[in-house]
């Protein structure tokens, strides 16, 4: 890591709020903002698209060294094409998890992580970026939140979007099915970092959270 730039590393489990929060906080500090979720969800689309089974490692990694993953202006893209709301589909919810559990998928992924953190100033969130990605990043937060409240929010954006077929309750297990896996995988599990602060923002708004952040990294320097 290159000691002159920022490196702000946000974990967290799903539906915290923690992209919506980076975004912002991008925004405030002139940061890049770096989406790890959406780099897993866009090789889970990969296999799936190309009939692969994401609980089959093997399978899985068939694809792998031929894959390519980007972001530009706010983009997500997979072998050049935009991918933005092809990964937030249910189908890659329910899959994401197995897909990144995988040493090799995340070996790639994560280099790819510390080669952008290596350029430029950069806000990243994600499971493991305070104890894998970005160990020594200059300042590192776990955001958290009770399942049924992420579940909650999750259900709005969904509905947000005119999905009227969704239920919550199918919406708040599957996250609690992606906290276990997520959590108890044995490659960088999600796990608070040692020397995180950590915010529960079961009661606070996205706006709340946003100044708690920019205090606290202000008041850290
Ligand atoms: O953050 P988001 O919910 O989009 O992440 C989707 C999934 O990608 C997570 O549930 C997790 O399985 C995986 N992930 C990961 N490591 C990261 C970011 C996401 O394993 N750094």
């Amino acid at each position: 890591m290159n000691k002159d730039l920022i490196a702000i590393a946000i974990d967290g489990p799903a539906g915290a709020g923690k992209s919506t929060v980076a975004k912002e906080i991008a925004k405030k500090l002139n940061l890049e903002y770096i989406d790890t979720g959406a780099m897993y969800r866009a090789y889970t689309l990969k296999v799936l698209e190309n009939g692969l089974d994401p609980k089959n490692e093997n399978e899985v990694l068939r694809l792998l060294d031929n894959t390519e993953i980007t972001f530009l202006d706010n983009h997500i893209y997979l072998d050049g094409v935009i991918v933005d709301d092809k990964i937030r589909e249910s189908i890659v919810n329910q899959n994401v998890s197995y897909v990144s559990s995988y040493p090799e998928v995340r070996k790639k992924m994560v280099e790819l992580q510390q080669k952008m953190a290596s350029k430029n100033n950069v806000i990243m969130d994600g499971r493991d970026i305070g104890t894998v990605v970005l160990p020594n990043a200059s300042h590192k937060f776990y955001i958290t939140a009770k399942p049924e409240e992420r579940g909650k929010r999750r259900y709005k954006e969904f509905v947000d979007k005119g999905d009227t077929e969704i239920k919550l309750e199918d919406i708040v297990e599957e996250i609690k099915k992606r906290d276990e896996i997520d959590s108890t995988r044995e490659e960088s599990p999600l796990r608070i970092p040692d020397d995180a602060i950590v915010i529960d923002s079961t009661n606070l708004t996205v706006d709340e959270v946003v100044d708690l952040i920019i205090e606290l990294i202000k008041g850290e320097n």
